[in-house]
């Protein structure tokens, strides 16, 4: 039997300084996930937007929400807290029942926490019905000057610095300068508009989505029937109701579809400019599913890849790989696999964690050291262990796993990240921390953070290895190059 162990206080504040700040989430966090169904008949909208949420629910945890159209009229419903929880309180589902739905699971990353925050957005018109409703996965870079060029002009805003609100607005203030034509509404808007967007419409007739010139947040199509249309941020949206995926919209472009058809057309802004796509290469490294496929390409092989060129790059004589879960368990087993070396799963993770913990009281959170991730004591006493992370950014998560192994009787300790150092903050929908708390931009000899994590070896996928597995010219790997497909232009990167 393996040895349980206890902790100091101040070894406590030192590794795992959320129990102490009263905080659990001492990560930074995802981004959003947007989904969309349209179709000509009446259809169980509740059922489908529920689903399609909650396969997107590790895209956001915060809050989520969504909007019907029912006989013309687009009702919404919004609130914080997990997609099921939140649709377990609404009793009248029928009422829901619709032609279409659109809906959004929320992490902040403009606009703050605040309640007004959460979306669908909505316009109405004078006898307050809705008309037009919005929800948004990305990052804008100029949101807050166009806000107030608009405040200016006396639009009013309901949310507190959502820049997802200021594309509804904007939208809404081209409609009627073109006879209510939604595409060059949409047209007129993503020419003020710069940063990350991935968009879905909902309007009293018809659905529009799009995806910014670089494509850098997903976005990706499918069917459910011949006639019914559906639209999410990962294909994971679209198994979850049973549908097919089709591909993934092209980067700037606008697909509308209502009654009669779907539609395809491309932002003006991109029709006489050589404009690069740029997919949040993190995408497949942390953010999404490994069942779903971005542009085609399996997040889940991706990984496994990503373990494999670890392997070639710095082998090394172990007993046992190890995964993070999760996402770091693909890349050990193709760890694992290239080196021969056994995989086990011998990190458990409760998978009942939520994001925001009601602290108990000070003597109890001494305990809950292990509360998230709890090895197997045995199967680590003695071994000498390769664990591998999907990413390294403040070095927190890793610092803690040393630590635990380390008390666990691990003999040796080799740290491995599936991505490259992170050196630069996201300000096109990750909410990554600022330069000054990324441990690789502080520290650029590895040396420095192999001390600080306690390892005996720490190596990072090299950025040509992550290129051999992606692929260079379709990527944005802003995080770990500092080169950035769109330049921020308001004060959004420190
Ligand atoms: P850190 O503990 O700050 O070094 O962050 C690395 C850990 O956070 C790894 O376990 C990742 O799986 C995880 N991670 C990476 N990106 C994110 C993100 N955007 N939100 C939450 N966790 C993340």
């Amino acid at each position: 039997m393996g040895q349980r162990y206890s902790f100091s206080k101040k070894k406590i504040s030192q590794l795992f300084p959320f129990i102490l700040k009263n905080n659990y989430s001492d990560k930074f966090h995802d981004e959003c996930g947007v989904f969309g169904i349209y179709s000509p008949f009446k259809i169980d909208t509740f059922s489908l937007i529920q689903f399609g949420l909650f396969a997107l629910q590790h895209r956001g945890q915060e809050a989520c929400g969504f909007s019907v159209l029912r006989d013309g009229f687009i009702l919404s419903h919004k609130n914080e807290g997990f997609v099921l929880d939140f649709f377990k309180k609404i009793s009248n589902s029928e009422c829901y029942h619709g032609n279409a739905a659109i809906g959004h699971t929320r992490y902040s990353t403009e606009g703050g926490q605040s309640k007004k925050n959460i979306q669908p957005f909505f316009g109405e018109d004078s006898y307050g019905r809705s008309t037009i409703s919005i929800v948004h996965n990305g990052n804008l870079v100029n949101a807050q000057y166009i806000r107030k060029e608009l405040e200016h002009q006396g639009i009013n805003f309901i949310s507190e610095h959502s820049d997802s609100e200021v594309i509804l607005r904007l939208i809404q203030k081209y409609l009627p300068e073109y006879e209510n034509n939604l595409e060059k509404a949409i047209q007129k808007t993503t020419v003020d508009i710069k940063g990350a967007y991935s968009v879905i419409v909902l309007m009293k007739n018809k659905m529009a989505a799009f995806r910014d010139p670089n494509g850098i947040r997903p976005l990706c199509y499918g069917m459910l029937d011949d006639k019914t249309y559906i639209f999410s941020s990962e294909t994971c949206g679209i198994d979850s109701v049973g549908g097919f995926y089709v591909r993934d919209l092209l980067p700037g472009e606008i697909i509308i579809v209502d009654q009669k058809s779907i539609q395809f057309s491309k932002l003006r802004k991109i029709k006489n400019r050589n404009v690069k796509k740029r997919i949040c290469s993190f995408e497949y490294i942390y953010f999404s599913r490994p069942d779903s496929l971005i542009e085609n390409v399996n997040v889940y092989e991706v990984r496994e890849k990503s373990g494999e060129k670890l392997y070639e790059q710095h082998p090394v004589e172990a007993d046992v790989v190890i995964g993070v879960p999760d996402s770091g368990v693909p890349a050990s087993i193709g760890y694992s696999k290239a080196s021969g070396i056994p995989f086990k799963p011998i990190l458990v993770k409760n998978k009942y964690i939520g994001r925001s913990f009601i602290l108990p009281k000070k003597e109890m959170r001494e305990k809950m050291v292990n509360l998230k991730l709890n090895p197997i004591l045995d199967e680590i006493k003695g071994k000498r262990i390769v664990i591998i992370d999907d990413s390294i950014v403040r070095g927190t998560t890793s610092r803690r796993l040393v630590y635990i192994l380390r008390k666990a009787g691990a003999k040796e300790i080799h740290f491995r990240s599936a991505s490259p150092p992170i050196i630069g903050p996201c300000y096109l929908g990750v909410d990554t921390p600022t330069r000054k708390d990324l441990i690789s931009y502080n520290h650029i000899d590895k040396k420095s953070i192999e001390k600080i994590l306690n390892v005996d070896s720490l190596e990072f996928l090299s950025m040509d290895n992550l290129i051999d597995i992606l692929g260079s010219i379709h990527y944005c790997f802003g995080c770990f190059t500092g080169n950035y497909p769109v330049q921020k232009t308001e004060n959004n990167i420190t």
